[in-house]
């Protein structure tokens, strides 16, 4: 039952081969006995999970139908789920119950999704590891001793090692993408404001995003489907109707034109990767795609612009852990900044202070200019060059990550060598366009993605294109050796 993906389901709900109770109970049995190897949830909800499947029966019985009636899916946790701690995977928030749902969850929830658990991740989200994680590291299925990718590694995890079909994420620079290229998945990262961030934790609230994990592009659409919209609570969310994206699904891609920026393949990329890319690179051509060099000119300043912009909106958005209102406060504080100094020294980890302290030197006034501000110029410049290349085709594909899963504890000493790996990911949320990676092939045993952008709204066409290259491969099906 565990191998089944999310339209698979849904067609075995429908066709009442078993009921959402009975799945529930296989998967949750499943998480107890392989979840210790890999550590993917910080939380498990069987009481929640139960009591969601037996009401999705019920309404299946009364003749309603959905995709996600009784569907088993888990929420990285940093949305906020009422009554359950939401930790963001941070000592800070280790003992916080949310007072109310995230609009996704509430969204999924009543679509008749099954939450299962909440999902480990970096603290606060920093990082393309898990390693930050105050519960500990995740494990990466296709090789224990490999990290899973991250921020949403716990999400990723876990859908790869087939605990759950599918899973929420968030990506700020790259954590849905890279991660599903980490453990063989697809990940979708929608365009900036298609799915709201009300009860989304924030890192940093201009670049994050929450979009679907799942194993097949199939599974995304429906995922999505339930997760996308309009949300007046959420003053960035865009009101735009949201597409049929199952329905996309089966676009024919002749004539599709795919742009591939040259400069994604300089020094840096794994050549075993590079080779892997071009192979889909011909799949898409055999389905009649038009295959185009473009150019990225200003891709090689997103990097130190990111990791200016990033820190800076997290140094002011982690302001909020005072120790007075929620989450952590230290013992016996002698005075108020006593109070702040200590509860904000032992809540958060190193990375996290790092970052706030890098994001408060660049808005400071005397650097503000020189750093923050210049940053911003080079995101326009970024954004300019994604512009100018979708005048001339209709996605751009290239790596997700120039190398695969690296091994825990590998780049835990230089952080920078960490910023370095996101190099393909975090233009796309500087640009706020959506991003998607999908399973490429193995290198060492270790998966590969390809990454596909789209302009701003056309995640259905990166569903699309995705679907039609995973009827035609099947990387996708391939499952990690004892799960
Ligand atoms: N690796 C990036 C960072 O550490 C992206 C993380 C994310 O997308 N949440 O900031």
């Amino acid at each position: 039952m565990h191998h089944m993906t999310l339209a698979e389901i849904a067609r075995g709900l429908a066709d009442k081969k078993f009921s959402s109770e009975e799945l529930t109970q296989v998967l949750l049995a499943r998480i107890a006995q392989l979840d210790p190897q890999l550590n993917s949830f910080i939380s498990l909800t069987p009481e929640l999970a139960l009591s969601q499947a037996k009401a999705a029966d019920a309404r299946r019985a009364n003749g309603e139908t959905g995709a996600l009636l009784g569907a088993p899916i888990a929420h990285k946790d940093l949305f906020c789920t009422l009554g359950i701690r939401t930790s963001c995977g941070s000592k800070m928030l280790d003992n916080f119950k949310a007072p109310y749902d995230a609009t996704v969850v509430a969204k999924l929830a009543a679509a008749g999704a099954v939450t299962l658990g909440k999902t480990n991740m970096d603290e606060f989200a920093m990082g393309s590891a898990n390693e930050s994680s105050y519960y500990g590291a995740v494990k990466n299925p296709w090789n224990l001793e490999h990290v899973p990718g991250g921020s949403s590694g716990g999400s990723a995890a876990a859908v790869a090692a087939r605990l759950l079909p599918a899973a929420t994420a968030t990506d700020t620079g790259g954590s849905i993408r890279q991660p599903a290229a980490f453990t063989n998945l697809t990940g979708l990262k929608p365009t900036y404001g298609r799915v709201s961030r009300w009860g989304m934790i924030a890192y940093a609230s201009s670049l994050d995003q929450g979009g679907p994990l799942a194993r097949t592009a199939e599974d995304c659409a429906i995922l999505l489907q339930g997760m996308a919209g309009f949300d007046p609570n959420d003053s960035t969310s865009i009101d735009e109707p949201v597409p049929d994206y199952s329905a996309g699904l089966n676009g024919s891609l002749q004539g599709l034109r795919i742009g591939v920026p040259k400069e994604y393949f300089g020094a840096g990329l794994d050549p075993r990767i590079a080779d892997l890319i071009h192979n889909s690179i011909k799949e898409l051509e055999k389905l009649g795609a038009v295959i185009k060099e473009i150019s990225l000119p200003n891709m090689q300043h997103a990097i130190p612009a990111y990791y200016v912009i990033a820190p800076a909106e997290a140094s002011s958005n982690l302001s909020r852990f005072d120790g007075v209102r929620f989450g952590h406060r230290c013992e016996n504080p002698e005075n108020l900044i006593d109070l702040y100094k200590r509860s904000r020294g032992e809540g958060f980890g190193a990375e996290v202070q790092r970052r706030i302290m890098v994001g408060a030197y660049a808005l400071s006034a005397g650097y503000y200019d020189a750093y923050y501000l210049k940053a911003q110029k080079i995101r326009r410049l970024v954004k300019n060059d994604f512009m100018a290349a979708f005048n001339e085709v209709d996605i751009i594909l290239g790596p997700t990550t120039p190398n695969p899963a690296w091994k825990l504890g590998a780049k835990n000493s230089d952080p920078v060598a960490a910023y370095l790996e996101d190099v393909y990911t975090i233009t796309a949320n500087l640009a706020g366009l959506p991003g998607l990676s999908m399973p490429a092939g193995f290198v060492d045993g270790l998966p590969v993605g390809v990454q596909l952008l789209a302009p701003y709204f056309q995640e259905g066409r990166l569903l699309n294109v995705a679907h039609q290259y995973q009827l035609n491969t099947d990387w996708h099906t391939r499952t990690p050796t004892g799960f």
